[in-house]
């Protein structure tokens, strides 16, 4: 794996969905596990036996080596996510204990997350030198739903691109002083919305 400028983790949306679903139904902490792709994506979060408390969740060694050896790829099992239920999110010494434990000769991608809905994400790597990359990006991926041809349709059935020349000036920041909005008509453009409605632009 090589070190880029811009390191990032990425996780895959229904990965995401399901550490908030758990992180909603812990009462405190918990933790679980997941696999890595050589491009750095979080994926197959998998929970295993633990005991948790509102402020600390034990990995027990024994249901971790009982899911390593069932699972079906454990060489791709490299990212630890845990939540700190109503509590912030930081990397506690515990976390550094449980990150060391986790040691390996890639690397191991921590995510930390907490019932507000806040993350922290971190690479850790120890071969050929230790090194922690903290407070990385975290970027959901999207599924692909096979949905370029449709849209590239669709696109071309309806869309006119013009060259900005020609384009209208209909811009929200020019609106304000058009001549409709001084009492004057409206020549040519586009038709004027309500300002809540103008928001989304
Ligand atoms: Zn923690």
């Amino acid at each position: 794996m090589k070190v880029k400028q811009n390191l990032r983790v990425r996780i895959d949306a229904d990965a995401m969905e399901r550490i908030w679903h758990w992180t909603d139904l812990a009462a405190g902490e918990f933790s679980c596990l997941a696999t890595v792709t050589d491009d750095l994506v979080v994926g197959g979060v998998q929970l295993f036996g633990q005991i948790c408390t509102s402020a600390s969740t034990e990995i027990d060694q024994d249901a971790l080596a009982k899911f390593l050896v069932t699972h079906q790829q454990p060489e791709r099992v490299r990212a630890w996510i845990h939540s700190h239920g109503r509590l912030g999110v930081f990397w506690s010494q515990q976390d550094e204990a449980c990150i060391e434990g986790l040691a390996n000769d890639l690397c191991l991608i921590s995510i930390v997350v907490n019932k507000k809905r806040e993350w922290k994400a971190r690479i850790d790597v120890w071969q050929p030198f230790r090194l922690t990359f903290d407070d990385l990006p975290l970027e959901i991926r999207l599924p692909d739903q096979n949905l370029r041809g449709e849209c590239e349709a669709l696109f071309n059935a309806h869309v006119v691109e013009m060259a900005p020349m020609l384009m209208p000036d209909w811009r929200a920041g020019t609106r304000r002083n058009s001549p409709q909005q001084q009492g004057q008509s409206h020549q040519g453009g586009w038709p004027d919305f309500d300002d809540d409605l103008a928001d989304w632009r």
